[in-house]
């Protein structure tokens, strides 16, 4: 009983600012809508996958702006792009950090909420950011993050995650993930995610 009291007072302590090994730094986000062009992506329940993910990566861009971020978009348009030239586009970019936009997509239709993935230590820093702040944010929330070898990720040179922003398989998510005002809510998470480990 004793024990569990210390552990929530230290809990209480720890400090709101993030420890100077959870920060990162950078100045530009490269902002990676997901499939686009012939690679639809997850299509279920009426969505195309490729579409909410440019959608998102947008509004994602336009909150990183009025922050006076920069931002490098891999695609802007519904054109089809291979994953090494993401790579290679985010790798030409000094003092990046890189999110890939997707929705996700399960036979069990059960599954919903969103999941972050990274692969480098600094990306899990990120992820775990991002994650917290969808939880938070999101109706929906956030199933957590996962550690995986995706080709954007394992190319890419900067820390980078691979957000997937939910199951447009799972019914209900895909009626919120259709409602602009619901994906305005991913992009918000997204954004505060990034400047909370943002290295001032
Ligand atoms: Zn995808």
């Amino acid at each position: 009983m004793i024990r569990l009291a210390c552990i929530v007072l230290a809990a209480l302590a720890l400090p709101a600012v993030p420890a100077a090994s959870q920060t990162l730094r950078f100045s530009t986000v490269v902002i990676d809508a997901g499939h686009g062009g012939k690679d639809g992506g997850s299509v279920w329940n009426g969505l195309i996958e490729k579409r909410l993910c440019l959608d998102v990566a947008k509004r994602v861009e336009a909150g990183l702006k009025s922050r006076g971020l920069k931002t490098v978009m891999t695609r802007r348009t519904d054109t089809f792009v291979e994953l090494d030239q993401r790579a290679r586009i985010a790798n030409r970019v000094p003092s990046s950090v890189f999110v890939s936009i997707h929705f996700n997509g399960s036979r069990k239709t059960i599954i919903s909420g969103g999941e972050t993935y990274y692969r480098s230590p600094r990306g899990k820093i990120l992820a775990s950011a991002i994650s917290r702040s969808i939880k938070s944010k999101v109706p929906g929330g956030s199933r957590g993050i996962f550690d995986a070898d995706y080709k954007v990720l394992r190319e890419t040179q900067m820390p980078a995650v691979l957000v997937e922003c939910g199951y447009i398989s799972n019914k209900r998510e895909a009626a919120r993930c259709a409602d602009p005002a619901h994906r305005q809510k991913l992009a918000d998470a997204i954004v505060s995610g990034l400047l909370a480990v943002r290295a001032r």
